[in-house]
């Protein structure tokens, strides 16, 4: 329930930021300047299933390696 409190509104002509998006920005009064972003965070996850869809292919390249199908012969 956090997900969406991540992303804010950042105005890219003044750099006013608000939780909502508002068609003109209170700062600078600037028209459809107003833009969604990520907070800086937001990559950290990304990253971190990259490294493990890595490993899952790493395993899957091992030959010898047993597959725990629970069809035990
Ligand atoms: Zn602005």
């Amino acid at each position: 329930m956090g997900k969406a409190s991540q992303v804010s509104y950042e105005c890219q002509a003044c750099g006013w930021v608000g939780l909502k998006w508002v068609g003109r920005c209170s700062q600078c009064g600037g028209w459809d300047t107003v833009e969604p972003v990520n907070r800086r965070l937001s990559p950290v996850a990304p990253a971190a299933s990259l490294v493990k869809a890595q490993d899952i292919d790493q395993v899957n390249a091992t030959p010898g390696v047993a597959w725990p199908t629970g069809m035990a012969s």
